[in-house]
């Protein structure tokens, strides 16, 4: 008779994104017998973006805003490896993390959302390194930003926020409501300010830009000096704070080609996985890599091919429950089934005096009674996975 350990199968969880948070709590009432769950992810919580102008605002603490992950692993066998991935070599199922190990995979899932690359950044916007207040990661600028609000006790602080999409707006009118004596100007990057919105919904946020007395220059930031930010057009910014709310990116971990030896000895470069002309995940109709069935990537991170581009990127909140459901059905050897994100979905704007801006398709509405759903919204989002 020949003894055969059974090799036990490995499913790595990278990142805590909002996807995944729905997959642990699930896992703390359904465990899935038989396999190893590793959680790779920095930080013990996770904190929770839609809060974050609220935060700036002074309507939250940092502390309403978190979803920690103690609480929700204490309830399952998962284990936690707080480290960042650094390398990718999906022909190998290997990842290696920022203390230089190895951690091999047999299913790999992947939400650790969208990064904001310093070295990328700084080759079109010098001295962004040096002087830039990046918005990501979020961890980040939740513990530079009360440093910000002591600085304008003293100072009337002109602070430029660059990026016109609905984080760059939202943090500017935060900022302009929580620090009375600055002045606040808002850099579109060369698009209409929030150029993704209806005609309709671009006014509504161009005239709550104005109530607040935010400047807004249709222009590019090329440079950035000592209390100074340099435009496209000439224009020379006096500037403190220059808020990086600009587009984020994929990480550059995903396009790691570096040169290898395989087991044959050959030399080959790590073999990654589909992404599309950005940098992101390929993935299809299953929230699977287009290359590698058994990587699945939801969230900000991934792109889905089979959609159009609007409708892409699948607001990592609603993707949790199928990514939950696909990833059980192939550890169990079953098919995963595709997931269709709703046509239209309600985005909320915050304007920071405790009022919002909706859209949904082509209406749209604004008001008190807008912040009070947004509000009800995002604190029953983080209630949720606290109370599990
Ligand atoms: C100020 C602000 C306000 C926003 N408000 C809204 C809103 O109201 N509504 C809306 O729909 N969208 C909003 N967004 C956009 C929203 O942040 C993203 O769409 C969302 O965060 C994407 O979620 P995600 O799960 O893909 O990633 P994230 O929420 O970014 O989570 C990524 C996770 O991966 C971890 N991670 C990162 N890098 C690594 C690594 N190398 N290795 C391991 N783990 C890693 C992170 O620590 C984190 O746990 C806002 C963005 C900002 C900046």
């Amino acid at each position: 008779m020949t003894l055969s350990t059974q090799h036990q199968k490995h499913l790595v969880l990278l990142g805590a994104g909002n996807a995944h948070i729905h997959v642990l709590s699930t896992l703390a009432s359904h465990a899935l017998p038989d396999i190893k769950i590793t959680l790779i992810t920095p930080y013990p919580r996770q904190l929770y973006s839609g809060m974050v102008p609220g935060f700036v605002a002074g309507h939250y603490t940092l502390d309403d805003c978190v979803i920690p992950l103690e609480p929700l692993l204490k309830k399952t066998t998962v284990q936690w490896l707080p480290r960042r991935v650094t390398a990718l070599n999906a022909n190998q199922c290997t990842l290696t993390l920022d203390d230089g190990s190895e951690v091999s995979y047999d299913w790999l899932s992947v939400n650790t959302g969208p990064v904001q690359e310093r070295k990328r950044l700084e080759q079109t916007l010098p001295g962004v390194c040096e002087y830039g207040l990046f918005v990501r990661p979020l961890e980040g600028f939740g513990a530079l930003w009360p440093r910000v609000t002591e600085l304008a006790q003293n100072t009337a602080l002109r602070v430029v926020v660059l990026g016109g999409g609905a984080a760059g707006i939202e943090l500017a009118m935060a900022m302009a409501y929580r620090l009375p004596t600055a002045t606040v100007t808002l850099v579109t990057g060369g698009a209409a300010v929030g150029a993704n919105y209806t005609p309709a919904v671009q006014q509504r946020i161009v005239k709550a830009l104005v109530r607040r007395n935010i400047t807004v220059l249709v222009d590019t930031a090329v440079s950035i000096q000592k209390e100074e930010v340099l435009l496209a057009s000439g224009t020379r910014l006096a500037c403190d704070v220059p808020v990086i709310a600009t587009s984020a990116q994929a990480p550059a971990w995903l396009e790691d080609t570096s040169l290898t030896l395989n087991e044959a000895g050959i030399l080959s470069a790590a073999l990654r996985l589909a992404v599309d002309e950005h940098g992101f995940i390929a993935v299809d109709a299953c929230q699977r890599s287009t290359s590698h069935p058994n990587v699945f990537a939801a969230g900000d991170v991934s792109t889905r091919m089979d959609l159009p581009l609007a409708r892409s990127g699948v607001y990592a909140v609603r993707a949790g429950p199928a990514l939950t459901k696909n990833l059980t059905a192939v550890i169990a050897g079953q098919e995963p089934s595709p997931h269709m994100p709703p046509e239209k979905t309600l985005n909320l704007l915050s304007c920071a005096n405790q009022t919002a801006i909706a859209s949904w398709g082509n209406y749209s509405a604004q008001g008190r009674w807008v912040w009070w759903l947004k509000d009800w919204i995002d604190r029953s989002f983080i209630k949720r996975y606290r109370r599990i």
